[in-house]
């Protein structure tokens, strides 16, 4: 998930692999290393910023011109020197840099340790390089693919070894790396802002291609040694438009990596066939778990939207009531903590203060915490009881896309998984996972076009006032949509549950102040239609977000939405894929620069 550097070429790999970090930075990272094969292999790993790692590097003397670096975003274990990657085998042999998932590493990892492999970190990497021992007898190519025959999961990985010098094995499934050759040298990384100075003729891997790298060449196959040709690509980019792969703005690359982040999510996490979820880090709770009375749901902003969302959820799959609460008046509220209750605590940095703070004022009672978080080893992650991690990858807008989606994802998880533990039967269950199944190609077909989206955006963008209104999952996800309408394009905009409009809001309708409703084909279509009367009866204009099969959609305006017929309980999420688009290209028409709202930072660590 984050970033990965290699070289092989006549000159020394240090210095390469080190700017080919600094370029990588942006992509936010949580410890470094690097490898270096001269003689013997050198590595100097460290927590916190690559500026740390090349203090140590430049005290060690590392030289040679085989070389990978890794800059580390930890799924799996925390941030630590151990668990920062290149990763290495008992006889310090084979090294190796992966981003991504090993989803069936504690299996590898028990049997390897029967077979006596020393283990000295706790990352799923780590397995790649004992297998890569296991099977190694002196040609690296051929171990590396009987090993990747073995592991499941996601990989954008390269490995050198001491005992087959002179080249780098490069493979990828589902996490992107690129290679490029000049007279130097061949270089590989994780994209192409890490070597685009080398050169800017780029071979992109793709998924299930092994690449066998020496310094004037390489050759790329399966693992089944069938020989793929991948053509050549010049990329007239410079090195900030390659950071965004090409992409204008982080927030427009995030929102179209949400179908791979949605899956990143779920990885390993459905077992269809019990119709449930399998989630590592709640597997010591689940007797408390099941024993729980009422669930408690604790976040701030994008988070609380996606914890209101999670209340819909776990009480409709398992009945178990939830109350959403705001951090930041919780931690002053007095508190009525029933016994075996549960508080679930969401914050994609694990580090957003008011969050933390009442996490800490719930620990004083004795109440199981979890924690949703997409950073490894936060606070959060580290001071709840247990907890599940959104494993959406670093995310670099200011304004949350994909940590919302995955948010949602998660807590559907957990919904499932508290659901199977009492009433949802087995059918039930298996639908509710096939739905989510499902989920990242629902969302790509959004992604696949957004004219429509974009057009009504244009048309739009001059308003100063807008109301988003749903019901039920609707509700949520028009607090989200109306939220990315204020951070990035500063329109006054205001989420509401539709049937309250008529409560007081609905005097401030007239033509100059749209709403945009959620009208999709379930359970409350028709509810939402009056509420679109009653706001066109008052000479308010509406978008409209519709599924398809409603024909009669049309008749209420001319400015529809249309996104793909799902189950309800999905709605948030592609509702809200919408919304982030509709926000984007509302500020990029208004000429605001949608990665650097006014006002706001990402994480926010202060009260
Ligand atoms: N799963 C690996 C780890 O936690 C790789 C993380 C990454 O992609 O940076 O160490």
């Amino acid at each position: 998930m984050c970033g990965i550097v290699g070289y092989v070429g006549e000159n020394n790999a240090t210095p390469f692999l080190l700017k080919g970090l600094k370029r990588l930075e942006y992509r936010g990272y949580d410890s470094s290393g690097i490898a270096v094969l001269g003689e013997e292999i050198g590595c100097v790993k460290e927590v916190g910023k690559i500026e740390k790692l090349e203090e140590e590097v430049s005290k060690n003397e590392l030289k040679g011109s085989i070389g990978i670096g890794h800059s580390r975003w930890a799924t799996h274990g925390g941030v630590t020197e151990e668990n920062a990657h290149p990763h290495w085998d008992c006889e310090k042999n084979i090294f190796v840099v992966h981003n991504g998932i090993v989803e069936n590493y504690k299996e590898i990892k028990n049997k390897l340790i029967k077979r006596g492999h020393k283990f000295v970190s706790d990352t799923d990497t780590e397995v790649i390089a004992h297998l890569i021992e296991h099977f190694f007898k002196g040609d690296l190519e051929s171990a590396v693919k009987k090993a990747l025959r073995i592991i499941k999961g996601t990989y954008g990985l390269v490995v050198i070894a001491k005992k087959d010098p002179g080249k780098m094995v490069a493979a990828r499934m589902f996490s992107p790396l690129v290679i490029s050759v000049n007279d130097k040298g061949s270089f590989v990384a994780s994209d192409p802002s890490a070597i685009i100075t080398h050169s800017k003729k780029m071979i992109f891997l793709e998924d299930g291609d092994v690449a066998v790298i020496q310094k004037d060449n390489f050759v790329i196959s399966d693992i089944k040694e069938k020989i793929k040709e991948r053509e050549e690509v010049t990329l007239d980019w410079d090195i900030e438009d390659s950071q965004k792969n090409g992409y204008p703005h982080f927030m427009i690359k995030e929102i179209a990596e949400q179908p791979e982040s949605i899956t990143n999510s779920m990885r390993g996490r459905i077992v269809l066939e019990e119709g449930s979820a399998k989630l590592g880090g709640l597997e010591l709770v689940e007797e408390e778990l099941k024993n729980t009375k009422k669930i408690s749901i604790i976040a701030c902003g994008t988070s609380y939207y996606a914890g209101i969302t999670g209340k819909y959820l776990i009480e409709e799959f398992s009945g178990v009531p939830v109350e959403v609460s705001l951090a930041s008046e919780f931690r002053y509220r007095k508190k009525v903590i029933e016994k075996d209750e549960t508080f679930i605590f969401i914050s994609q940095s694990g580090e957003t203060a008011d969050t933390l703070a009442a996490l800490q004022e719930v620990k004083k009672k004795d109440v199981l915490t979890l924690g949703i978080v997409n950073a490894v080893g936060s606070s959060i992650a580290r001071e709840t009881d247990a907890g599940v991690y959104n494993h959406a990858g670093p995310e670099i807008g200011v304004a949350s896309t994909k940590a919302f989606t995955s948010q949602v994802v998660v807590l559907s998880l957990i919904a499932l998984f508290l659901g199977r533990q009492r009433n949802l039967s087995l059918e039930e269950g298996k639908e509710v996972a096939n739905t989510l199944l499902s989920l990242p190609s629902l969302v790509s077909e959004i992604l696949k076009d957004d004219s429509e989206i974009k057009e009504v955006a244009e048309k739009y963008k001059d308003f100063k006032n807008f109301f988003f209104i749903g019901r039920r999952y609707g509700y949520p996800a028009s607090l989200e949509g109306s939220l990315k309408l204020k951070e990035i394009s500063y329109i006054h905009s205001e989420g509401y549950p539709a049937g309250e409009l008529k409560h007081g809001p609905i005097a401030l309708i007239d033509e100059s102040f749209p709403t945009v409703a959620i009208c999709l084909s379930n359970s409350v279509y028709e509810k939402m239609v009056s509420n679109v009367e009653e706001i066109k009866a008052r000479n308010g204009r509406v978008i409209v977000l519709a599924n398809r099969d409603k024909k009669d959609v049309k008749e209420l305006t001319e400015d529809v939405i249309y996104l793909p017929t799902a189950p309800e309980f999905v709605s948030p999420v592609l509702a809200v894929v919408c919304f982030q688009l509709f926000s984007y290209y509302v500020s990029v028409s208004l000429g605001r620069d949608p990665d650097k709202p006014r006002n706001l930072a990402k994480s926010v660590t202060v009260e």
